[in-house]
């Protein structure tokens, strides 16, 4: 059997973290068992759906590298095909229209909340035959017998007896077929095999598994997947920071680092918390999915986010690099590579967002001194060693680390001082702050004539100092 799973958000907002879980599990099954994965866009609610929350949806896909071999296909665009198996069922009789007013829907239900019944439709309508020009609505003609019942992947037997679910409305009196009923035709149409869904689907699988069983259609295994807590218990909401998988982005995570963090998040593999998408993709399996809800954990994500930094090939990193460089307007034309900026910081950086604005100095000159660190490193007797220091940096004819090492060693020893005190103000003088990668890399990377320049602007700085 060909395995065929689908990821079908509803394009009401953007794509959160929790629908990228989901995805990825539907869309890792399929992958681990060499299937096909759908996306289908669930845009039936039309005053609710947009094209822009459409868009986001798909960034999000592309930038989290799930991709899908069929579609997106669009609910709206497939109303003809709803509508004809709802006249074939009418006809059938596995379907019937429905005249029951407002009025008495609304009593019928007053009158089951007072005898602490759960309300439900009674099937006053079940046996007439009513035609299209006096009715409303069309509803399914459920079982009223027996149960139905299903394996689910990840939480195991799940049963609900027949006169627990009542006759569903799948076409409205506007004409257009109702959520429920367009899932059941698309999961069939497009021989979906597993349906990997978020758990508050489960009360709607009976309901469909019973009208799949009308139309004679396969019937799709399910895995409802649970939900997503926010690290203080409570279901996770704009309240707890990013949800919007493209805020992640915006943030400066790699979409390897939310990846991992995602997957493990309600899933796991014995103790291995590191995990390549090539290597999930071997691994994944229901078995080992979390019944329970999940709490989202912003310092995990962050450590796994260092850790890719520091470990996908620097070229990688520097394309998602790049984005974030360009968004803080920084050109970097003039000055080192951004592998070598990774290599440069990725030590010190959780985020690319975080490295972003800590490289500007390899590209920029700065307007002024962080004031704390100027008056602590940039005073009258820094004026001899950062003196002494530029002749040296000056002369040297190969600008390497090593050569930069022995000018500052040099120095430090024909002052009688120590490394740190001529590093120190090399350092605030270089790039303006008292935070860098080690100073010789740091310098080298800067380059030997922008290096001499921002030299003679920190003794500029400390003659103005001396005359105040
Ligand atoms: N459109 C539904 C949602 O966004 C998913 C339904 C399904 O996967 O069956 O929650």
């Amino acid at each position: 059997m060909k395995i065929k799973t689908r990821f079908a958000p509803s394009p009401t907002g953007y794509l959160h973290v929790g629908g990228a879980r989901t995805a990825l599990y539907s869309w890792l099954f399929s992958r681990h068992l060499g299937g096909e994965f759908v996306l289908r866009i669930e845009d039936t609610d039309r005053e609710r759906s947009t094209q822009e929350a459409i868009d986001t949806i798909m960034d999000g896909m592309n930038w989290l590298n799930l991709d899908w071999d069929e579609g997106p296909y669009l609910q709206t665009q497939r109303f003809d095909r709803y509508n004809s198996v709802i006249d074939q069922m009418l006809e059938d009789g596995k379907a019937y229209r429905c005249c029951c007013s407002r009025e008495r829907l609304e009593a019928l239900r007053a009158a089951q909340m007072a005898k602490g019944e759960k309300p439900r439709y009674d099937g006053h309508c079940r046996d007439s035959q009513y035609n299209s020009d006096q009715c409303s609505v069309v509803r399914f003609r459920n079982p009223q017998e027996g149960s139905v019942a299903f394996n689910d992947k990840i939480r195991g037997l799940i049963e609900v007896s027949n006169a627990e679910l009542d006759d569903l409305i799948i076409r409205r009196s506007d004409g257009s077929p109702t959520y429920n009923f367009c899932v059941v035709i698309d999961d069939w149409d497009m021989q979906i095999t597993h349906v990997v869904r978020g758990e508050d689907h489960i009360n709607n699988t009976p309901r469909q598994i019973n009208i799949l069983h009308a139309l004679g259609a396969p019937i799709p295994e399910y895995a409802h997947v649970s939900m997503i807590l926010g690290d203080d218990g409570k279901k996770l909401s704009k309240r707890h920071g990013a949800v919007s998988v493209m805020q992640y982005r915006d943030d400066g995570y790699l979409p390897e680092a939310l990846l991992n963090y995602l997957v493990r998040l309600g899933w796991s593999c014995g103790d291995q918390e590191i995990f390549s998408l090539e290597q999930m993709k071997t691994l994944f399996t229901f078995d080992a999915i979390s019944k329970s809800a999940s709490a989202f954990n912003t310092e995990k994500l962050l450590w796994l986010n260092h850790h890719y930094i520091n470990h996908l090939p620097p070229e990688s990193v520097a394309v998602y690099l790049s984005w974030h460089i360009k968004q803080q307007g920084i050109d970097t034309r003039n000055g080192p590579q951004l592998v070598e900026i990774i290599k440069l910081l990725g030590e010190r950086c959780k985020t690319l967002k975080e490295m972003a604005s800590s490289c500007r100095y390899f590209y920029e000159e700065f307007d002024e001194f962080d004031a704390d660190m100027a008056k602590k490193h940039l005073r009258p007797l820094d004026r001899q060693p950062l003196e002494a220091l530029r002749t040296k940096l000056a002369a040297i004819s190969e600008w390497n680390v090593e050569n930069i090492h022995q000018a500052l060693q040099s120095t430090a020893v024909a002052l009688g001082i120590g490394m740190g005190q001529i590093g120190m103000p090399l350092r605030v003088a270089v790039t303006g702050s008292g935070q860098s990668p080690s100073i010789d890399v740091t310098v080298c990377a800067i380059g030997q004539q922008r290096t001499l320049t921002r030299i003679d602007g920190a003794l500029k700085f400390i003659t103005a100092r001396e005359a105040q």
